[in-house]
């Protein structure tokens, strides 16, 4: 095969978590943070793009009252690598002064972009900043952060589907796998956010 197939499932070697088993795991995720945050002015942040269809499932499995905001960044240097120079691309619309901020993110890899985006939302005086991420790559970690919830902790491989892409494909597989090695050849004139 040389190039990108039609049927973007075709173009995945390896699924590594399924539909169903993200399913029950956001299931339980939105039934521990419903807990946790019961009774408090909470603010869900989804970090664009990768992170809009966790979000999406994750505040249906939410009993409790929250807003919703969305932050995008974008970070310098190669696609596939963190730089650690973080860019906000869209800021938040509202003030988060004296909210309980829940960050929503697709993947924790070197950290720095959490590590980044915490200080930021830190520096405008919250109540509270924790993180929820669908996907932890802890053999990564350049900075110290452990996100306070965590769908699933995932080994150093390039993952996408459900939200997170390559080259901005992919994003609309509805589960986490690992493409095929000629998808690094192959260029769709994209650049990564
Ligand atoms: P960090 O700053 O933690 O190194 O990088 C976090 C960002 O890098 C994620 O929000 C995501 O956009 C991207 N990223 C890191 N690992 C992966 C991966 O395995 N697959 C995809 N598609 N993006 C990743």
């Amino acid at each position: 095969m040389s190039g990108p197939s039609l049927n973007i499932a075709d173009d995945i070697r390896e699924i590594l978590i399924t539909s169903e088993a993200i399913r029950e795991r956001t299931a339980e995720l939105g039934a521990e943070i419903s807990r946790d945050y019961a009774g408090k002015d909470v603010l869900l942040v989804c970090v664009l793009k990768g992170a809009m269809v966790f979000m999406a499932d994750l505040m249906r499995h939410i009993t409790i009252p929250v807003c919703i905001d969305t932050i995008a960044v974008s970070s310098y240097g190669a696609a596939t690598v963190s730089s650690g120079v973080v860019r906000i691309v869209k800021d938040l619309d509202a003030p988060v002064a004296d909210k309980h901020v829940l960050v929503v993110e697709d993947i924790v890899d070197s950290g720095l972009t959490l590590s980044y985006l915490r200080n930021y939302l830190f520096n405008r005086k919250p109540a509270s900043v924790r993180i929820c991420t669908l996907l932890d790559k802890p053999e990564r970690r350049e900075v110290s952060i452990t996100p306070d919830y965590c769908g699933f902790v995932i080994p150093n491989h390039f993952v996408v589907g459900y939200g997170l892409d390559y080259q901005e494909r992919y994003r609309n597989l509805p589960f986490i796998g690992i493409p095929h090695d000629y998808v690094w050849a192959s260029n769709h004139n994209n650049h990564k956010q």
